[in-house]
């Protein structure tokens, strides 16, 4: 029986890394995420040629309950339980707190971190009736520090560490580990389309922005690659991490050392 995964998400970017990851090790996966239909049936199309399971997409918007509800319950229904959950799905806000306009603080709290309690509780009881399972929080290194500018993502960071250190301690006699992944930066279109508005604020090039401020705390100086976060997801999901818990993995290039 192949395990199942759901990856919220996992249209683009480290999301979509971590789905071929598990479709390459012979999962049942269901992608979440936004997209054009064409490129999201390009995703189902590369994602199935890599497993002997079956990939399904969901759209839940990480915003909205019902839906995320759905998404659980479909997972539920079509591959009888869910084996590794990913909270992935993110977007970023950068403006100051007094600027900050309030709607945008709620979508970004809602998708980074509500939407992660949402989807723990719908599957937390398949979890146990399992007997086993893997949460797998992507949280960030805004997760441990903050940068300025940052202030609903740092927040929600900070609260999706504390979220998944009280669940381990729920689920801890249960077979189920949940822990967090804190990347540095890495280049996926998440951070891509920061570059350029930063160049424009900061007066200076994109090559600039990339060197002096994204890398600046990053001591490697080399963005973390989308494949180093899949494989440390595909490790926490395996058998020799079920003693890892409540904690996180850094890949942050000497970042948080700092
Ligand atoms: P990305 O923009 O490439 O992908 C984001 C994914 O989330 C897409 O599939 C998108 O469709 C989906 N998404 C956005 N809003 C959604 C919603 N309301 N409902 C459902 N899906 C939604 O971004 P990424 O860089 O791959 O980010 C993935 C995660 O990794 C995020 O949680 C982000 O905070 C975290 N992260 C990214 C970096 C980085 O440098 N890129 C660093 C640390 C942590």
């Amino acid at each position: 029986m192949p395990r199942t995964a759901v990856i919220t998400g996992s249209t683009s970017g480290i999301g979509l890394g971590i789905a071929r990851a598990f479709a390459t090790d012979g999962a049942n996966v269901v992608v979440n995420g936004f997209g054009e239909p064409a490129a999201i049936e390009a995703v189902i199309a590369e994602l199935s040629a890599l497993t002997t399971g079956k990939v399904i997409h969901h759209p839940a918007d990480m915003t909205r309950p019902d839906e995320i509800e759905d998404m659980i319950s479909t997972a539920a229904q079509k591959f009888g339980t869910i084996d590794v959950l990913v909270n992935n799905a993110g977007i970023q806000h950068v403006a100051k707190i007094e600027e900050f306009p309030p709607e945008k603080w709620d979508q970004l709290i809602a998708i980074l971190l509500s939407s992660a309690f949402h989807t723990m509780r719908h599957t937390i009881p398949l979890m146990k009736s399992a007997g086993k399972g893997r949460i797998i929080n992507i949280a960030s290194a805004h997760g441990l520090v903050a940068s300025p500018f940052k202030s609903a993502y740092v927040a929600a960071k900070h609260g999706i560490m504390g979220l998944t250190k009280t669940a381990a301690l729920e689920l801890a006699r249960e077979n189920i580990t949940v822990n967090a992944i804190c990347p540095g930066f890495v280049l996926t279109p998440l951070v891509e389309k920061q570059i350029p508005d930063q160049a424009r604020e900061k007066g200076i090039s994109e090559a600039q922005v990339k060197d002096e401020v994204l890398l600046r705390l990053q001591a490697t100086k080399e963005f973390v690659g989308i494949d180093d976060v899949a494989s440390a997801a595909l490790y926490l999901a395996g058998d020799a991490a079920r003693n890892i818990t409540g904690t996180h993995i850094s890949i942050d290039g000497g970042w948080t050392a700092q």
